[in-house]
């Protein structure tokens, strides 16, 4: 029973077309197109017992059509203050 005929690997199951798949938008603009931004964490060399400084990157997303950037997990709410999430939002449609 080593019938596999085909060449090459192929997914059982899987099997989409892209043209079919709904596209990720830009929530600022609808944009379509993005690039990807890569911002660097520095990590002390004293951290890492290294004797440099290591560098972490952290790609994101920016819409190349206004400048939206996916948001930054590094980025701290600025006054120690934990964020919510959507406070005050009525989900009221039921
Ligand atoms: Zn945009």
């Amino acid at each position: 029973m080593n019938g596999i005929g085909s060449t090459g690997q192929q997914r059982p199951g899987i099997k989409v077309d892209l043209r079919d798949m709904p596209d990720e938008k830009c929530p600022e603009c609808g944009g379509v197109y993005f690039v990807s931004v890569i911002r660097i964490k520095r990590i002390s060399k004293i951290m890492v017992g290294s004797d440099k400084d290591q560098q972490y990157p952290i790609p994101l997303l920016q819409c190349a059509t206004c400048g939206w950037r996916e948001p930054d997990p590094f980025s701290k709410p600025s006054n120690g203050t934990e964020p919510t999430d959507a406070p005050g939002e009525p989900s009221a449609d039921k």
